[in-house]
């Protein structure tokens, strides 16, 4: 479909060409604009173009060959179209077998190809001509890594993978088990046959010894993409990628996109990472489109986890990928023990806000007398600080979002986490008037405050997202970890990826309740990876590790494996067995459809009208229907939300649904929102 973007007037002598292009913007639609004849030769599909949009100019994608608008007159337009302003140079050109994934992720996920295009390639960057020479680290041979030969279990592993350059491999390995030593190996003869190497990280600013390791390790300067690059620097290793002077990519998810010539190797470290699945305007799950990119291009790719998801498990059921194990940790390094703290019987410490038995804290003494380090984790989600009224109960909560806000001590702000909402402390309660206000639960800040003063042996530090705006100041809390200056680390979900500290010898878990009361059917599955990950960063040195999980919850299935009293199988299988008897994914796909408008009314009733369309649809086939249904949080930002759950077999009913409401809601108040395999349903 295309819309037409008339302008006041043009001359129409010689013969007119016409150029469809996609836009980044949230629409199905591509637009059509008038080229001059010399411009149209060189405007190849994946060029990018300026044009003019609305009264301002936006930059796009061109996605067919220019045409004669005599050949196009069938499209039905009579108004004189608007002109490209400019055309990219080839050399910008985005190459198509990026551009034909875009289109497939297009497709897939019913995401529009403009804003997929505009995450492959840094368009505004490309158009602009900014000019900046990255100052690219250049390998140092580096003492650490030179004596490194991998094991036994290494060697097996790699020549598997070696013997069947195009197969995919999960490699299912517990953390520290060495499996980036392996990427790595593998990556080397990749590189030696003049292909290029994609690695994608789940969260690469929360990783920078990754950088490092595969800089030196490979011996060649590397492009390492993440958010917090400038136009300037994306645009130059883009275009040093695509010329193919650099020929290693290390990146979060977009950088499955990048655009070598040739890509012989794609590594999907923690494949069972939740922020694979990009929420945000193209929705995308970058694993699964980075298995697509690997099968186009007959890539070898690699998924690598301690806790594979259930969705990489049936596929390796399904021979569709091959499976490796890693059992031992790197020599001398045994698996954590794990301490169960039940904080239902044990006596609890007065006067903290955050739970901690009195065994838990003499502990974190004992540890930090040996002069090792501890690392002490808070589930933020399910445990922020709230401000209740202690008369009536009532929580104090974002006028905007319905979610209770965070109570900041340190700012003397309410904070609502979603929208940013910010709110001075109030005197007294809203519902009754009553001034007995008091922060509940524990947010970082208060453990950072509270825990020092029992234990004066602590010099705490802190991370969490608060803390950590840019990579400078990431990098800076983890040197200052290391030194001899701190022997605590707190955080949330940020402390447990990837870091390779060697001095933590306990790691404690707050509490562990949050992780598996989030009502989503993936809540067990990723309480099960989270808290795995948690005790991986105990006694990652030569010293053993221990893990202390506090919980109300003993007898909860997803502690039990983690205490090893079920087995991972076991634990799987019964995930598996539910998912299966409910049609979720792995074994069924899934949709959802969310509307958002400011009137309450008005989405209720409209997600009504989409389920009753869906329903009566006459080429609806095996698919069913949950909801319309209110999501956890139910208002953001002042838009009021409504969820339809789809669930069918097969993809092509699910993109029948989506033609569906598609075509309902463009007559709609409301904004529809399509999330095919969404990742979470609340
Ligand atoms: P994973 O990626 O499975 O968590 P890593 O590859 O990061 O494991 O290895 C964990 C640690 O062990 C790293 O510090 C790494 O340098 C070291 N290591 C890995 N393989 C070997 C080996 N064969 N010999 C000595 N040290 C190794
Ligand atoms: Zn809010």
């Amino acid at each position: 479909m295309s819309v037409i973007t008339p302008t006041s007037g043009s001359p129409m002598n010689s013969p007119v060409w016409v150029v469809e292009v996609a836009l980044p913007r949230p629409i199905d639609q591509f637009f059509t604009y008038e080229i001059q004849e010399d411009q149209a030769e060189l405007a190849l599909p994946g060029c990018w173009v300026k044009v003019p949009f609305g009264r301002m100019s936006a930059v796009g994608v061109i996605v067919r060959a220019p045409k004669k608008i005599d050949d196009v007159k069938s499209l039905g337009f009579t108004q004189v179209l608007k002109k490209v302003i400019k055309v990219g140079e080839v050399s910008d050109q985005i190459p198509s077998l990026v551009f034909k994934l875009c289109q497939w992720a297009s497709d897939y996920y019913q995401s529009p190809l403009g804003e997929l295009l505009s995450m492959a390639a840094p368009l505004s960057a490309l158009s602009s001509g900014v000019n900046v020479r990255t100052q690219l680290p250049q390998p140092e041979i580096s003492n650490s890594r030179s004596g490194l030969v991998l094991n036994d279990e290494q060697r097996s592993v790699l020549s598997a993978i070696t013997a069947e350059p195009e197969k995919a491999f999960l490699i299912d390995g517990v953390t520290g088990s060495g499996k980036t030593e392996i990427y790595i190996e593998r990556a080397k003869k990749v590189l030696a046959q003049e292909k290029g190497v994609i690695i994608l990280v789940p969260e690469i600013a929360l990783t920078p010894q990754l950088e490092s390791r595969v800089r030196e390790g490979l011996g060649v300067p590397i492009a390492v993409l993440h958010s917090a690059l400038s136009d300037g620097q994306r645009r130059d290793y883009w275009l040093k990628l695509k010329s193919g002077e650099l020929r290693v990519v290390v990146g979060a998810r977009s950088a499955l996109f990048a655009p070598m010539k040739s890509c012989g190797l794609i590594v999907v470290d923690e494949e069972h990472d939740a922020s694979y699945k990009q929420e945000e305007r193209a929705r995308y799950q970058a694993r699964d489109l980075a298995f697509v990119r690997a099968k186009k291009e007959k890539a070898q790719i690699l998924f690598g986890s301690a806790t594979p998801s259930l969705e990489t498990l049936e596929r390796v059921r399904e021979e569709k990928i091959g499976y490796l194990k890693l059992e031992k940790r790197i020599i001398n390094r045994s698996m954590p023990k794990v301490e169960l703290v039940n904080l239902t019987d044990e006596p609890l410490i007065a006067g903290i806000q955050a739970p901690f038995s009195e065994r838990t804290i003499e502990k974190i003494k004992l540890t930090l007398q040996k002069g090792e380090k501890v690392l002490i984790y808070l589930n933020r989600r399910g445990f922020a600080s709230y401000l209740v009224c202690l008369d009536c109960g009532e929580v104090s909560e974002c006028p905007r979002c319905s979610l209770s806000l965070t109570y900041h001590k340190r700012k003397k702000k309410l904070v609502c986490h979603t929208c940013d909402f910010h709110s001075e402390i109030p005197d007294h309660c809203k519902g009754c008037k009553g001034v007995d206000l008091h922060p509940i639960g524990a947010g970082t800040e208060s453990l950072e405050d509270e825990l020092p003063a029992l234990i004066p042996e602590m010099k705490a530090l802190r991370l969490d997202r608060d803390q950590v705006t840019s990579q400078t100041r990431l990098k800076k809390i983890l040197s200052d970890f290391s030194s001899d200056q701190y022997n605590t680390l707190m955080g949330t979900q940020m402390v447990v990826k990837g870091h390779d500290f060697s001095e933590v010898t306990l790691v404690v878990v707050v509490l562990a309740d949050g992780l598996f009361r989030w009502p989503d059917f993936r809540s067990n599955e990723r309480a099960y990876q989270t808290l795995t990950q948690v005790a991986g960063r105990a006694g990652r040195g030569e010293k053993p590790g221990e893990v202390w999980i506090q919980t109300f919850d003993i007898d909860h299935p997803v502690l039990s494996v983690i205490l090893g009293r079920i087995s991972r199988e076991d634990f799987y299988k019964s995930e598996q067995e539910l998912r299966s008897l409910l049609h979720y994914p792995p074994y069924g796909r899934l949709l959802r459809l969310r509307l958002t408008h400011d009137t309450e009314s008005v989405v209720k009733k409209e997600a009504d009208q989409i389920v009753q369309m869906i329903t009566i649809d006459p080429e609806k086939t095996d698919i069913e229907i949950l909801g319309p249904s209110t999501p956890m949080i139910e208002r953001v930002r002042g838009e009021h939300r409504m969820d339809i759950l789809i669930k069918s077999s097969q993809i092509q009913w699910i993109h029948r649904a989506v033609k569906v409401a598609k075509k309902m809601t463009s007559n709609f108040k409301s904004t529809l929102l399509v999330d095919v395999d969404p990742y979470g349903v609340s």
